[in-house]
Order: C-alpha cells, then structure tokens, then sequence
C-alpha cells in the first residue's frame, strides 16, 4: 500500500494565492466589465534586458552548432558566471566569497526550500512572522514542526514583526539552530542595517547556529549604508548561507536562475562535538539530485553583469521603485502606516482592520487586487501588501481608483463588521 507521508496532512490546504484566485474569479463573474488591476503576487511586468535577450539568443545558436553544442554542465553551474557573481556581487563590496562558494540553480523558491534537508530533522527553526511562506511550508513537509494551531506550528519558534519593532525582530528567547531571514523583507519590504545584522551574526556564532539569509530582493536597496549581503559582516561566512536571484533584479521570473553562497568555512555540528564544511554537503545534495542550469539561461544571467546589462538592470529597478513610491505617497496620505517601497518593491500597510475585509472591500470598490496579510502569518493579520511589480500607468489608475474611492472602501468595511457581528 501506497503511504502519504503524513507531515503533508499538516499543510495549511487553503494557499493563499489560489485563495485569492478563486475570489478574484468570483468578482470577475459578476463585474466582467471592470478591468481588474493586480497588485497582489510579485511577478515581474517589464521584458528582460536587451544584454540578456542577445546573450540567449549567442547561446542557441551555439546550441545549433556541433562544435559549440553543449550538453550537461557542471551541476554548481558554469564558472564563467560563478566567476562574475563572485567577482561584482561579493568581491567588489569587499565580501570574502569564491566563486567555489557558488552554486548556481533555477530559482532561490527551491534552493531555500531544499537546503533544510541537510539538518536533523530535531533542531529548532525560527521565522519572522510574517513570513514567505517557503520556510515554514518545507519544514513542515520535512515533518519538523508538529501540528499547528491558530496558523502556528507548535515547534517553530515565531519572530514576531510588528510596529512596535518596526518590523524588525528580536533574538529569539529560547534558543533556536536555523534562522531564516529575509532583508529586504517579503513581506514587509522592512530593510536591516549592518548593526542590526551583527547581532544575528553574533547570535549563530555564539549558539551554533546558522542563518539561510534569503536576499532575494537585494537589488532593490538604495540606501549606500545598508548591507546587500549578509557577508559584509565580518565572520559571517562562518554561520551563513546567502540566496540570491536574478527573478526580481533582472526579471527573470520566466527564465528561471539564481544562486546560493555556502562559504567554505562555514559549519554544521553533530550531537558529539563533530564539526563538518557544510558546503560538501549542499554540494553532495545538488550533485545527486540537481542537473544544473542550461547554458543560455547562464549566459543571459552572465549578461547580467556587462556593462549593458548592469544599466538595463538599473533601469527595471528604477521603474518598479517608482511604482512603489507612487504606492506609498497615496496610502500615507490618506493615513495609513506604511513600511517598504523606498529599498524594496513591497509596500506593507497597516489596514487596521481584518485582511480579508480590507481585500474584499477594496476589489469590491476599485477592482484592485491586493494580498491580505495574514496569508504571511498571524501578525500580517491587519495589513495589506502592495507590489510594486507592475506597469507604471495600471499602478497610477489603481491608486487614483483607490483614491476617488477611498470613502466607500471604508463603508464596505463597516458594513461587513456590522453585517458579521
Ligand atoms: N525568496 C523570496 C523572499 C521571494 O519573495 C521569492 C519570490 O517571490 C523567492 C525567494 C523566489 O525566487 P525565485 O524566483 O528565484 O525562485
């Protein structure tokens, strides 16, 4: 007999974007004259970058050739973009990374979600509440966490991110072995500072602990004194392992390439005192079960890094940070607190009201799609997130729907509270 592996029964069934979907799907039915404008999942809007485009178009043409044909490559991916990420990426902003330390793949979603099979299954995983529901999903599955209650799972310790810290956590109280940690924040779009980054570093140092540090959003940093790697604090390679992407940075949502960083040096314990090179193990893991990226796919990411293609990669994250400045201006202007859109493409707004109203009310009102917090854990529960990934003129018609509509969005709300009560 065929047995399901029972942790999967624990998953919480309803997620959240095809929740959304299915709502989206029934306001669509009864309003199909209204164009809906989606500001909800983080997908990319712009094309890819003209550096990028040509450089794909070089390596299928080399793939139409017998003499520059390529097959399988290196599971870790080719060095010439190991080299360059190594190089632009850590080097330059004085980070000790080798291009060995670099582990290309086809999305940081499945490297963040694969790397805790290296761990025994009883060590401590905390995670920031709210959260990219990844971290917490894969652990479950991998039957780590016990059984949940109230959106929480007995055996994950939360890190609370709430405007009393200004989104940004406290160390755990009782100890914990793997952090997660994702700057800048999905979904808060919260930043850290290196100080503040010190204290994690220290904290692994000082309790064996080790940090998956989920960057995916670095580029979208503005702020010179912000870290943009987690290695730009000193002894860090110890206790980190760093993931990137090219998704949100260069728009390759589509194409599919990112990386991880596992520094030489840093360690992994056994019960007894044995201390291991981590890195040998991911490597273990990807060789056995990872083919690698295809050869154009890396030639775009290795674009990435020309000339051309660092201005081009400018130029998308200009854009979609404009967007999220025309997001933030309005909703601070009709009051609410808002986190994010200054170094991150998300916007994070405390609704002061339950999340789902809040959504039902504003697609109800204006036709724009939001994502309600709580889909990120119990302290998103009265705040919305708005992306930033979109086309410049959807995002100021939504914010002046929103704006012109602002009145009644609040009177839905309080029609659903009385209607509910
Ligand atoms: N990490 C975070 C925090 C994300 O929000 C996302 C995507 O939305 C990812 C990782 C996934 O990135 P990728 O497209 O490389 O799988």
């Amino acid at each position: 007999m065929i047995k399901l592996n029972m942790a999967y029964q624990r998953l919480d069934p309803a997620y959240l974007f095809s929740d959304i979907a299915q709502r989206l799907r029934q306001y669509e039915h009864y309003h199909p004259e209204v164009k809906v404008i989606k500001m909800g999942i983080g997908d990319v809007t712009e094309p890819l970058p003209d550096a990028c485009i040509q450089a794909l178009h070089k390596a299928v043409d080399e793939m139409a050739s017998k003499e520059t044909f390529k097959g399988y490559g290196p599971e870790q991916g080719y060095n010439f973009l190991r080299e360059a990420i190594a190089e632009n990426d850590y080097k330059r902003r004085g980070a000790d990374i080798s291009p060995d330390d670099i582990f290309v793949s086809d999305g940081t979603k499945c490297d963040i979600a694969n790397f805790q099979e290296l761990f025994s299954h009883d060590i401590i995983v905390a995670v920031m509440d709210p959260v990219y529901p990844v971290y917490v999903d894969t652990n479950v599955m991998a039957g780590r966490t016990g059984v949940s209650f109230n959106k929480r799972f007995h055996e994950i310790t939360y890190l609370e991110c709430t405007p009393e810290n200004n989104y940004k956590p406290d160390l755990p109280k009782s100890p914990v072995d793997l952090i997660y940690l994702c700057y800048p924040n999905n979904p808060t779009g919260q930043t850290i500072t290196k100080k503040e980054l010190e204290k994690w570093v220290q904290y692994a140092l000082e309790n064996k602990a080790l940090i998956l540090y989920d960057a995916a959003y670095e580029a979208f940093i503005q702020d010179p004194e912000l870290p943009r790697s987690i290695y730009e604090i000193p002894e860090a390679t110890k206790v980190a392992v760093e993931f990137r992407s090219f998704s949100k940075s260069a728009g390759f949502t589509g194409l599919r390439c990112a990386y991880t960083v596992v520094p030489e040096n840093c360690l992994v314990y056994t019960l007894y005192e044995g201390r291991y090179l981590l890195r040998g193990f991911w490597n273990r893991r990807q060789t056995t079960k990872f083919n690698g990226v295809s050869y154009p796919v890396q030639c775009a990411a290795h674009a990435v890094y020309s000339k051309e293609g660092q201005k081009q990669v400018k130029g998308l994250i200009d854009y979609y940070l404009k967007n999220a400045a025309v997001v933030r201006k309005a909703f601070t202007s009709l009051g609410y607190q808002c986190t994010g859109g200054d170094n991150s493409p998300y916007i994070w707004i405390n609704v002061n009201n339950d999340s789902w109203t809040f959504f039902d009310a504003l697609l109800k009102t204006t036709g724009v799609v939001c994502t309600p917090g709580i889909g990120f854990g119990t302290c998103g529960d009265t705040f919305i997130r708005i992306s930033a990934f979109n086309d410049y003129n959807a995002v100021v018609e939504a914010i002046d729907r929103i704006k012109n509509s602002h009145d009644k969005i609040l009177k839905e709300i309080e029609l659903d509270l009385k209607y509910r009560h």
